[in-house]
């Protein structure tokens, strides 16, 4: 399959390198595209949609691969494919860095640290800048500085009519206003200029883990704990197995534990008295909040969901943390069936609750103070023992907390078979309708259709 004009590498079947190419980082989607397109710039984007138009082929586009519904590749049709485009370039006068988009956050983090400077991004560093940009983005750094939405500026975007557009606050802000949470449903994007803030690079970071049974005990404490927290201090729950990590003692590997992970953006003495309370609760097993680089801290969690398990995901967000929903939480998280599954929590409110509703695509920024993803993980070899039981244990613990549960999801934490009816819940009906709206506008006849899909009005 030539493409005219297009100088980056094309693959197909029987290229060395058509299976890692067609690989995603959850090993449960295995697809074959008919060509993977890997873009040496915007050009060849611009070629990529206009030859898959002509051709009639189905089009995924992917930035990092990471989405757990594996959108970013597809059967038969073509793979535009922006992993050879990674470069960050910082302004450090300015505070801005413009970011390819093909990159992931360990790239971002990396080139931004060395200025002292970074951006709400994600926790695990070979994530996609890309897909979790344009879903909305959250990280420990959200409470002060906003999500990684609110700190974008601008963006370059290839159209379905093979058009190169420039979004921001003065061009197409309509656009503008879709791409940030609206996922992929737009166009390619092809860079993106986010706003940097000074962090670190020492910062007080790490987590503290408890044993399982004090799992409740934990959770009440936390509830008070992140409520009362200043907006530096980002905080994660994870309802877990202790990871075998080579900085824990080998003799509490594995073991079924809670630990809340903190992040404080700010200043090493204060954030040693924000973690104070939390350190001195209860009975911990190990405690590894230290200063530390900021890029280390990002990067402690990327061995622990590595590419290539197989990985199933529910997620709602929670209106609160009341006794109840806190029992449901304790009980159903340990009674996953692999010790790779985990719950994990983040907490919103401060900086991402004071954007107004309306100001992106990103809906519910004031009545959800949580979220919960059930994040369903297992090896490849234990598909068939263990695969079908962890998917129907996530589902379960979703049903579970139906009653205490916000109408609202994050949008990039849906799997693949959550259907329409959740995509709407991830909006709400005023924003969606608004992104139908730019959709029609931009791409009436759904062309970006391979993810979670917004269908335009003549769909
Ligand atoms: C281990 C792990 C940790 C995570 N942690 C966080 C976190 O801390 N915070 C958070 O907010 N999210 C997090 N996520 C979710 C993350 O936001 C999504 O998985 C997101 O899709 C990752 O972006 P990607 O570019 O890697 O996606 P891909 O899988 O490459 O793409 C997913 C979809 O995004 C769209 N897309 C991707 N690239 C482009 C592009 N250049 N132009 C237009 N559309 C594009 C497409 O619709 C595509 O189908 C995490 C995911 C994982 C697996």
């Amino acid at each position: 399959m030539e493409i005219n004009e297009f100088q980056g590498q094309r693959i197909t079947a029987g290229h060395a390198e058509y299976d890692t190419a067609r690989a995603v980082w959850n090993g449960a989607i295995d697809r074959h595209p008919r060509l993977i397109a890997r873009c040496s710039g915007t050009a060849d984007v611009v070629a990529a949609v206009r030859f898959a138009r002509e051709h009639d082929l189905e089009i995924a586009v992917r930035g990092g691969g990471h989405g757990v519904a594996g959108s970013a590749v597809c059967d038969d049709g073509i793979v535009i494919d922006l992993s050879a485009k990674r470069a960050v370039r910082v302004d450090p006068a300015r505070r801005t860095a413009q970011v390819q988009g093909g990159a992931l956050w360990g790239d971002v983090d990396q080139q931004t640290q060395a200025h002292g400077l970074a951006t709400t991004g994600g926790i695990v560093g070979h994530t996609g800048v890309a897909g979790l940009t344009l879903g909305g983005g959250i990280g420990w750094l959200m409470r002060k500085h906003g999500l990684t939405i609110d700190n974008l500026l601008a963006a370059e975007m290839v159209t379905a009519e093979g058009s190169v557009v420039h979004a921001s606050a003065d061009e197409h802000p309509d656009l503008f206003w879709a791409l940030r949470g609206g996922g992929g449903n737009f166009g390619v994007v092809t860079s993106f200029r986010f706003a940097l803030h000074p962090v670190g690079p020492t910062v007080v970071a790490g987590p503290v883990f408890w044993a399982a049974e004090d799992a409740a005990e934990v959770l009440r404490f936390y509830r008070d704990f992140a409520a009362d927290a200043p907006d530096e201090l980002g905080n994660i729950v994870k309802l877990c197995t202790v990871p075998p990590l080579p900085v824990i003692p080998e003799d509490l590997h594995w073991r079924p534990a809670i630990a809340v992970g903190s992040c404080y953006a700010g200043g090493i003495e204060e954030g040693e008295r924000a973690v104070e309370a939390l350190r001195g609760f209860g009975s911990p097993l190990i405690d590894l909040i230290a200063p530390k680089p900021y890029v280390a801290h990002q990067c402690a969690l990327d061995d622990t969901v590595p590419h290539g398990w197989h990985y199933y995901w529910k997620s709602t967000n929670l209106a609160g943390l009341s006794d109840d929903v806190i029992s449901v939480i304790a009980d159903h998280a340990y009674r996953a069936n692999s010790p790779r599954t985990y719950a994990a929590m983040f907490h919103f409110e401060g900086a991402v609750a004071r954007v107004p509703n309306d100001a992106t695509a990103y809906a519910g920024r004031d009545a959800v103070p949580h979220n919960i993803i059930i994040h369903g993980a297992w090896l490849p070899e234990q598909a068939d023992e263990i695969g079908a039981a962890e998917t129907e244990w996530a589902r379960g613990f979703l049903r579970a907390l139906e009653p205490h549960r916000a109408e609202s999801v994050y949008v990039n934490f849906l799997s693949a078979d959550e259907g329409p009816g959740r995509i709407r819940e991830a909006y709400g009906p005023g924003v969606y309708d608004r992104l139908v709206d730019i959709k029609t506008k931009y791409d009436p006849d759904n062309v970006f259709h391979h993810n979670q899909n917004i269908r335009p009005r003549s769909g």
